[in-house]
């Protein structure tokens, strides 16, 4: 691939599509999820009755390099200006990044002489536990509230956008990092060669650079269509990433298979120049997968839509039965992917009462588009509903362990994705 196609930027006044990545025609639709709001914006009782943008959620793969994305339909600064997504809200995400740092700092020898980067280091969740075994740090966080409760943990932050100009600013001064990391971060970036191409010069010569993302592969596999919104742009297997960091000129010498988010990977890579680690077995084995599930063909991507469908109509059909029975339905969380299960299935505050969500943040506001109200977790408890809906449930078993109390009512939990689940 030449660097002319790489670099080639979308027109937005355009009416075809080009590949965020290889400027390919955009022709192949993967799922169209119809009409919803921006997901992480929560509004408050003041401003319900203003009125709420909708954008289209048609995903589309590139028959060229199968990378699977939305358009950009709003701009990067309009979403994450005050983005209201605190990473340090729950547990077991907190205990990966912990084991993270810790697996990291052993297998590269990082130390007090060494320095990490984290791109999009929100709050602090990540670089907090480097900060405790001393070796210096610098996060960078685009969304000003959420950079500043990091600063105030002791995480150095930079307010900024990453890209290539602030890589070159970065190592102009020295600040070349031993160690970049890129947690759900790649996802949400408009200019993909742009960012890339600075994750490169972010790097010292042996630097290590790892990034993890939802897995496009398990996404397919596990029905997630609810992990697809705007704030999202781009939906990554291994064969695409692979593909986008090589005409960067970085290597993927180790991937690992994650748990997290539904089903992620962590992609470990270097400089092509690098003297570092042989390339691990693991990088054959997870490509060979996703060719064998179909990923390089058109024929892998073709029948997601009609599985998402049928979650739907699962979905409904339960909504539908309990309003005739007349059983009090609640929601569990307010994740950015309730906004698109929500939109996606028509779903309203006549079919679900209310939510919680352990975010200060969240509560007292109302979730985007179908205005159903959130409140403290609490709640669950004065009113006694008979099914709670977990609406993150990719971390369902953390969430009935801590409602336990639900049952002592006769209380059943409902999880709606891949397939209804009533428990
Ligand atoms: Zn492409």
């Amino acid at each position: 691939m030449t660097t002319t196609t790489v670099m080639q930027k979308v027109n937005p006044q355009s009416s075809t599509k080009a590949c965020r990545f290889c400027g390919s025609t955009l022709e192949q639709t993967f799922v169209d999820l119809g009409m919803s709001p921006l997901c992480e914006s929560y509004p408050s009782a003041a401003e319900l009755n203003q009125g709420e943008i909708y954008y289209p959620l048609h995903v589309y793969v590139c028959e060229t390099c199968w990378l699977v994305q939305l358009e950009e339909y709003e701009s990067a600064e309009a979403i994450f200006r005050d983005y209201a997504y605190f990473s340090s809200h729950s547990d077991s995400w907190l205990k990966h990044c912990e084991a993270y740092c810790g697996r990291m700092a052993e297998r590269f020898g990082l130390g007090t002489n060494s320095f990490v980067v984290e791109v999009a280091s929100n709050d602090g969740y990540l670089l907090q536990y480097f900060v405790r075994k001393g070796v210096p740090v610098l996060g960078i966080e685009p969304a000003a509230n959420v950079a500043k409760v990091a600063v105030e943990k002791g995480v150095p932050t930079l307010t900024r956008f990453f890209g290539t100009q602030l890589a070159r600013d970065m190592a102009a001064k020295g600040q070349c990092a031993d160690l970049v990391a890129g947690n759900n971060v790649l996802a949400q970036v408009p200019d993909l060669n742009d960012f890339v191409e600075g994750l490169n010069v972010l790097l010292k010569p042996d630097g290590v650079l790892t990034l993890e993302f939802p897995h496009l592969l398990k996404l397919i596999e596990l029905n997630e269509f609810d992990t697809i919104y705007h704030e999202h742009f781009s939906y990554f297997s291994l064969l695409s990433v692979f593909r986008i960091l090589e005409a960067h000129d970085l290597r993927v010498f180790d991937v690992e298979e994650l748990k997290s988010h539904g089903g992620s990977l962590r992609v470990f890579c270097c400089r092509k120049e690098s003297g570092r680690a042989n390339v691990q077995s693991n990088v054959q084995k997870v490509l060979a997968e996703e060719r064998q599930a179909g990923l390089a063909t058109i024929g892998g991507y073709r029948n997601f839509a009609q599985k998402a469908e049928q979650t739907k109509l699962g979905f409904l059909e339960f909504l539908l039965r309990a309003k005739r029975e007349r059983k009090s339905v609640v929601g569990y969380g307010a994740p950015g992917k309730s906004a698109t299960l929500l939109h996606y299935c028509g779903v309203g505050k006549d079919m679900i009462e209310y939510t919680v969500d352990r975010s200060p943040y969240k509560q007292g506001r109302f979730l985007p588009g179908t205005h159903i109200p959130i409140f403290h977790p609490d709640r669950i408890l004065e009113t006694k509903p008979d099914y709670v809906v977990i609406l993150p449930w990719n971390l369902k078993d953390e969430i009935i362990k801590q409602l336990h109390f639900v049952r002592q009512w006769g209380g059943r939990f409902v999880v709606p994705v891949p397939e209804l689940m009533v428990d």
